[in-house]
């Protein structure tokens, strides 16, 4: 029998579409690996909701190796030193993995390529997490974007992406010892805070069923995606996240299932995905360095127990605190919301935007560094493409305008049978409306922890102040 080939499973649990599970299906006997690695991300190691998804994921993966006669091999500690290891023991004439752009990812590639040089087990790298490589996308000079429309617009030129290829079939090599899936406790205990989080099937079935449920609304996209009340977005960032999934297959699927015009602002978002990975690619800090630096002299508030009614979903705004608390018991927020509520934070309240991007990562379970340092960065206006700071959103004026009434009636009950016209503002409605809906401010229901035109005027004095504007 030839030599094993190691395929190293990252943040890409899927068989199918999938170009380094091909290419070690085709060049012999497989020896499948994950590997659990808390060291090389530092403090950016796995979020708890995603490590929630991550247990559930793997043992879909490793039902599907099983049920084609293979076993997934799980191993812990820095992949720089577990992988090129366990490539050793075997004989490994081959590791295979795709290429992740996280920093970390990087240091870990660049770990395992040393240990490798020199020895008799090549190491290869695919293409498959996004849908071109950051450093394809080139300006005419040869240098990188750092703003998405001519990011975008350049990318067509690769698209479509090439069409997804179905799981190969498998042969695979005597496993090595595993450690048990059980014993990494991934999954929460005491408490259990998890329950909430039944609304999602982790796994590579589970995102194809996803999938497809998205593809009967998917013509209503554009729409649908901007109102909270509605299930109108697809809802599979967490399996991208872990790469369940392939992208193509996605852009495919929706390109295949509805007119271009129609899979267009969708398809546009896909790309959003690949741009936040092509910035931290060129900015490997983003998550914890602003991208102009003048940001880093505002003087941010230390305000706990603000940050603390943020968390909770208490800080008297109905649209931030439904956003909040469907995170928490669901590990993922609307879109919409998000840019609300991380407004909110950073700027009526005026709290350090890494303070929120640290409390999103670890609570979604689509946390990825790459979307969620874009994401803060863009709220806030620091980010390299140099978007304003002046942006406030008003949650008052977005959560009527995105007709967020049943959504708040869905995360925050205790507001549930006040009137559309009351529910977004309740300190505005009329003392009879409360009474008859049985709300009390400051007692059923939080009075708002700051006015808007106070926190706004707040935010954009610090601004100036730190020497901005
Ligand atoms: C403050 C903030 C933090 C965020 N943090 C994350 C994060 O950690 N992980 C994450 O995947 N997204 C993040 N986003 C982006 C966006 O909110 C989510 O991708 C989206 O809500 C996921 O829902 P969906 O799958 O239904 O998206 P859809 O609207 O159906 O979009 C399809 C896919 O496109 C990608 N996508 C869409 N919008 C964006 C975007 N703005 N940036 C990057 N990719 C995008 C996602 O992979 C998504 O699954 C963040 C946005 C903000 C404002």
């Amino acid at each position: 029998m030839s030599a094993p080939q190691l395929l190293w499973f990252r943040n890409d649990l899927r068989l199918a579409d999938h170009a380094a599970v091909s290419a070690a299906a085709r060049a012999g006997p497989v020896v499948a690996l994950f590997v659990l690695d808390d060291d090389s991300p530092g403090h950016w190691q796995m979020g708890a909701a995603q490590r929630w998804w991550l247990h559930h994921s793997l043992a879909s993966l490793a039902e599907s190796l099983a049920a084609q006669g293979g076993r997934l091999v799980l191993r812990r500690g820095p992949a720089g030193v577990v992988v090129p290891q366990l490539a050793r023991d075997i004989g490994a004439a081959a590791v295979h993995t795709l290429t992740h752009y996280e920093p970390w990812a990087k240091a870990q590639d660049a770990a395992v390529a040393r240990a490798l040089a020199d020895t008799p087990t090549a190491f290869r790298r695919y293409h498959g997490v996004l849908l071109a490589p950051p450093a394809s996308v080139l300006a005419g000079n040869g240098g990188r974007y750092r703003i998405f429309t001519p990011w975008w617009r350049k990318l067509q030129e690769q698209m479509p992406p090439a069409r997804p290829q179905p799981a190969p079939a498998m042969a695979f090599a005597a496993p090595p010892m595993s450690d048990a899936l059980a014993d990494w406790t991934l999954l929460p205990t005491k408490p259990d805070w998890a329950g909430g989080f039944a609304v999602w099937t982790p796994g590579e079935a589970g995102a194809a069923a996803r999938l497809q449920q998205f593809l009967a609304v998917a013509a209503a996209y554009d729409k649908g995606r901007n109102l909270p009340s509605q299930d109108g977005s697809s809802r599979l960032s967490p399996h991208l996240a872990l790469g369940e999934i392939s992208v193509r297959a996605v852009w495919h699927a929706v390109a295949d299932a509805i007119p271009a015009a129609a899979a267009e602002p969708f398809l546009r978002e896909l790309g959003w995905r690949d741009f936040a990975a092509n910035i931290l690619d060129q900015f490997p800090d983003h998550g914890d360095v602003p991208g102009r630096p003048v940001f880093d002299a505002i003087a941010f508030r230390d305000a706990p127990a603000d940050l603390a009614a943020w968390q909770q979903g208490s800080t008297g705004y109905p649209i931030v605190d439904a956003g909040m608390r469907q995170l928490w018991a669901t590990g993922w927020m609307h879109n919409r919301v998000r840019m609300i509520a991380a407004s909110f934070l950073t700027k009526h309240l005026l709290i350090d935007w890494r303070v929120g991007e640290r409390w999103f990562w670890d609570c979604l379970v689509d946390a990825d560094l790459g979307a969620n340092s874009l994401g803060w960065q863009w709220v806030m206006g620091s980010g390299v493409d140099s978007s304003p700071f002046n942006r406030v959103f008003a949650p008052v004026t977005q959560s009527s305008k995105f007709d967020a009434a049943g959504y708040i009636r869905q995360w925050v009950p205790e507001l549930a049978p006040l009137r559309d016209a009351d529910i977004h503002a309740p300190w505005e409605a009329e003392p009879l409306m409360l009474r008859a809906a049985g709300v009390t401010l400051g007692r059923t229901y939080p009075r708002p922890i700051i006015g808007h035109a106070e926190g706004r005027a707040r935010a954009l004095a610090a601004y100036a102040e730190a020497g901005a504007s």
